[in-house]
């Protein structure tokens, strides 16, 4: 599944890039040994479930047991066992007892796990008139345990009519009796706390008998984004409807009753019944399909599918056209989308991209993909960026469709990633599936660090595994889980109404992170064949991550290499947080120079909040060694205690050391203050004796290391001084990002003066060398072979430059707007857009802002809409911004699922910062009844509108709001709460230092 991130290298109301302290982050601490004992339980339970049925088949040979019979008798047999299948519940409290009723399954969070979905027949009659549906599911179950009670999920369903039936033996064999008998239902009927359907019956179900479910039952096609929901588009003028799914994680029993947890993996037979003017689509392809002479509607049988999670199952009734490839292989790739994107040309690009990323997984992975066809779904609404559905993979517009003349390569990159990320779940997720939402970022992990991997296979000139993998994700999750109220990997999870907030950037960019650092330490070559073994051991079926770790282990052991991949990474993935890494060359007089002490310890922000001093990680650090002229020596080092001492190679006094060689590590890395020095003179005489990942990452370090109190301020201010004899992207997107973090600290101070000056002082020479790009209309293939890195560097130079109030800046862009508006021929080169509108909508009258918001409705182009929507908020006018914000949440002319990022995008611009921490107070109710459900667009929100506050009073009102209406709110507000905490105590700390710093003149000594 896809976040719906902001773009990577947007403009941020001439502020600030991606910096947003992203999304939910539950407090739940949580002991490790707790965590596994919980885990090795749920296989250990697997197991036992395995045995007791080979077991029971034995017994049931040998005694020849008689098949059910229809039976009205009441059976008081004994209760059934407590389930014990892999993800299964403990049923609370004592053993039930033998009244049978007393028991109440469903009163559990969990499904009880006694039963168990083989195939799941669904027919649906769609009706579009009325946005309502009706459906007949036929569940074809084995039992595991006896048990009177069928539990299940619901949710929103009215169901009509239930019947239970006796299908025959596990083994295969038929009844004797045709018609088989039927079980009398005593009663049934919802629980609606934990979205679950209860049937009680008359009689046991037995173990190894397979019986037959049926329900029907009626819904709405709901109006919101999840289920089965609907949205509408406009074509020649007229509104079209369309209907589409979203499972993922707990909703397909918003649309059919169901075991809808991920370890009921069941194969699916789907028809779907609508007015012949719609067509429909699922998951698999047509099988047949047959048109009423009575009703003129049309029925389509989709082929069953392979064993799945029922997230995964999606359909869609829309009339939508496509265009199509399809691959050597012969799998039939389309993309639908509304007929004028499609005539336009827009889906070309990613299906394109998507025929070449089938064959690179699947040569990467070794195993092929799955099934017949992947249909790409381009729709006008969804809650997140797409939905990995086998086989019909569903994006919001904005992240698929592509017009390349007036794209920039940014909505580009950002759009690419989200085809990669979706195209990797087709393996991890879709195929091999995580046993249960506490391991989500298994699939989201893989996904988002293959989003890296599969862009460098498409364009290897963007180097984006190696290099923008660094700021885009390392950096941005380690200031996420430097926050003590952050939460291991690997969360826990058991109520519905968590299972939201285990999808957040945790799960998605540590996942990634860790991935990253796993792949580095075993070799590309072991690391795939790891991967390789656990996709084959575990295909249509569930894994753990212990699974994986066992894979890579034997892997890495096949090669004679000896290292226990879970004992590593459990300290990775059930503990919060990474850890500091200090190395400094040895002072003592006892040892030889040549000896380092290397310590470690977890890193936090706030460092007198609580320190947990008994967290330790096993490091694999990489440690380099280098003079003037070059790195002379490289090792690994297994860092376990909280000190150690390592011999490396000769060391001067000019030497210097660098620890995590191209940032592969999920740590940072602080130094002795000479040391510092040493790097910092490297910097500025010969920075590419230090390759362009580590450039990047001392800047980051040593900014996030002062911030949090480790380093004096003066040594980041110090390091990049060096930035004009920079040359490469990364190094300065990872400045820029540092400097946008300390703007939002600083904008508002009386001397900030100071600090937007030695910024732009750096950036003035690289600026002036690279200019401005000229326009010239782009053709996909000039898109595609765009010289990436120059373009981006100088698009990063000309937003700091702009942002930080460089003259010249501000008169080009200027001067574009006029252009624009004078001949109404918009000649601004795309992958400037952002920047020029927002720096124009800021300097020039309110006939300019006029004229944007025109702009935004009439064009029909997704990424024009975006960032001129942006533009808007760039305003420094206050009445303005008001009404702006007023016309989103009030009118329809802002669609509902930019409003969040109007709101947001406001409280970026310095001017517009106190109107939206005050709108969103005073509007929080509406904002959380209308988005409270799709929570991480709530975090997100609630980021974006507080992490600028900084002062005592800003803090009180944080405080306050809390108490008086953030009940409910989820994790996000307690980390908002640790943020703004933080930037009032960097203020009282640090602020003096920093300036006092900026007001000598920059040659002086560190600190
Ligand atoms: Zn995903």
């Amino acid at each position: 599944m896809g976040l719906n991130d902001s773009s990577p290298g947007a403009m941020r109301n001439g502020r600030g890039l991606s910096d947003q302290w992203a999304e939910s982050v539950v407090v739940r601490p949580r002991t490790t040994e707790r965590h596994i004992t919980v885990h090795k339980r749920l296989v250990l339970g697997f197991a036992a479930s395995i045995l007791t049925l080979i077991v029971v088949t034995a017994v049931a040979v040998a005694l020849s047991v008689r098949y059910e019979e229809c039976s009205g008798r009441d059976s008081e047999g004994l209760p059934a066992e407590p389930g014990s299948r892999g993800g299964t519940p403990r049923l609370n409290g004592s053993r039930a007892d033998r009244t049978g009723e007393d028991e109440q399954p469903w009163k559990n969070s969990r499904l009880p796990g006694t039963l168990r979905p083989r195939h799941y027949d669904l027919r649906l009659n769609v009706c579009m008139d009325n946005f309502t549906f009706s459906g007949e599911v036929s569940i074809e179950l084995e039992c595991l345990n006896a048990t009177r009670f069928i539990v299940l999920h619901a949710d929103r369903l009215e169901v009509d009519r239930v019947s239970v039936t006796v299908e025959g033996g596990a083994s295969g064999r038929q009844l004797s009796k045709p018609g088989g008998g039927v079980i009398r239902v005593h009663r049934h009927f919802a629980h609606a706390a934990n979205q679950m359907y209860v049937l009680v019956l008359h009689r046991e179900l037995k173990p190894l008998r397979l019986y037959r479910l049926n329900i029907s039952y009626d819904a709405a096609i709901e109006d919101e984004l999840l289920g089965f929901f609907r949205s509408s588009y406009t074509q020649n003028r007229e509104r079209r409807y369309l209907a589409v799914t979203q499972f993922s994680p707990i909703h397909a029993r918003k649309a059919f009753p169901c075991f809808d947890e991920p370890v009921y993996k069941a194969t699916f037979s789907l028809g779907l019944r609508h007015d012949a003017q719609y067509a429909s689509l699922s998951n698999m392809p047509v099988e047949s399909s047959s048109l009423s002479d009575e009703d003129g509607w049309l029925t389509n049988m989709f082929a069953r599918t392979p064993r799945m999670s029922t997230y995964y199952l999606a359909w869609a009734v829309c009339n939508f056209t496509f265009r199509e490839t399809q691959t050597d292989g012969g799998v039939t790739i389309r993309l639908y989308a509304r007929p004028d994107a499609i005539s336009s040309g827009s889906g070309d690009y990613a299906l394109h991209i998507t025929e070449r990323l089938l064959g690179f997984y699947q040569d990467f992975f070794k195993v092929q993909y799955s099934l017949p066809k992947l249909d790409l779904l381009a729709v006008p609404k969804h809650p997140y960026a797409a939905m990995e559905n086998w086989g019909l993979s569903v994006f919001v517009e904005q992240k698929i469709l592509l017009d390349a003349d007036v794209s920039s390569s940014s909505y580009q990159m950002e759009l690419t990633m989200v085809v990669v990320h979706e195209i990797c779940h087709q393996w991890f997720g879709d195929l091999v599936t995580p046993m249960w939402w506490e391991d989500v970022w298994l699939k989201e992990g893989f996904a988002h660090f293959f989003e890296y991997v599969g862009t460098d296979f498409l364009f290897p000139k963007w180097n984006m595994e190696k290099q923008r993998f660094l700021t885009d994700v390392l950096h941005e999750v380690m200031l996420l889980d430097g926050l003590s109220s952050s939460h291991p990997i690997s969360q826990e999870v058991e109520q519905a109404t968590d299972i939201d907030r285990v999808f957040d950037w945790i799960a998605y960019k540590k996942g990634a992170a860790l991935i990253r650092m796993l792949a580095n330490v075993m070799g590309r070559t072991l690391f795939q064949k790891g991967l390789n073994d656990y996709l084959l051991s575990h295909m249509y079926s569930n894994a753990a991550r212990d699974d994986l770790w066992n894979k890579l282990t034997q892997a890495m052991r096949s090669e004679g290499r000896d290292i226990d991949i879970g004992e590593m990474m459990d300290r990775w993935t059930l503990q919060m947080g990474y850890p500091v890494i200090t190395i400094s060359k040895n002072q003592s007089q006892q040892l030889p120079t040549h000896y380092i002490i290397v310590t470690q310890e977890h890193f936090l922000y706030g460092q007198e909040v609580k320190k947990n001093l008994s967290l330790q990680w096993q490091v694999p650090l990489t440690v380099a060694l280098g003079n003037s002229s070059s790195v002379y020596s490289e090792r690994l080092l297994w860092i376990n205690n909280n000190t150690e001492i390592h011999r490396l190679g000769r060391m001067d006094d000019n030497s210097w050391l660098l620890g995590n060689i191209n940032q592969t590590g999920y740590f940072r890395v602080n130094y002795d203050l000479q040391n510092w020095k040493l790097l910092i003179q490297q910097l500025h005489t010969r920075p590419q004796v230090i390759s362009v990942g580590n450039r990047a990452g001392l800047i980051d370090d040593a900014f996030n290391l002062a911030r949090a109190g480790y380093l004096p301020q003066g040594v980041p201010l110090q390091l990049i001084g060096y930035l004009p004899e920079e040359t490469s992207f990364l190094p300065w997107h990872a400045a820029s990002r540092a400097l946008y973090q300390l703007d939002k600290l600083l904008d508002r101070t009386d001397e900030y003066r100071l600090f937007s000056d030695y910024v732009l002082k750096q950036v003035a020479s690289r600026y002036h060398q690279l200019g401005w790009p000229t326009y010239g209309p782009g053709t996909e293939a000039s898109v595609l072979q765009a010289s990436y890195q120059t373009e981006e560097l100088q698009r990063e130079l000309i937003m700091l430059a702009c942002s930080f109030g460089n003259k010249q800046c501000h008169r080009q862009a200027v001067a574009f707007i006029s252009d624009w508006i004078s001949s109404n021929k918009n000649r601004i080169p795309p992958n400037i857009r952002d920047v020029v509108y927002c720096t124009g909508v800021s300097l020039m009258d309110e006939d300019v802002w006029e004229f944007i918001w025109m702009k935004f409705h009439s064009t029909s182009v997704v990424s024009e809409k975006k960032i001129l929507l942006e533009a808007l908020t760039c305003s420094d006018n206050t009445f303005l911004l008001n009404r702006l914000l007023n016309l989103s949440l009030t009118s329809d002319l802002v669609p509902e699922q930019d409003v969040i990022d109007v709101i947001i995008h406001v409280g970026r611009n310095p001017q517009g910062r106190n109107l939206a921490w005050k709108y969103f107070r005073e509007k929080w109710d509406v904002l959380n009844a209308r988005y409270g459900e799709a929570l991480f667009m709530n975090s997100k929100l609630i980021s974006g509108v507080t992490e600028f506050l900084n002062t005592d009073t800003e803090l009180d009102e944080l405080k306050d709001f809390i108490q008086s209406s953030g009940v409910g709110a989820g994790p996000a507000l307690p980390r908002a709460l640790e943020i703004v905490e933080g930037n009032v105590r960097w203020h009282r700390l640090h602020r003096r230092q920093f300036y006092q710093w900026l007001r000598k003149p920059p040659s002086s000594s560190l600190g």
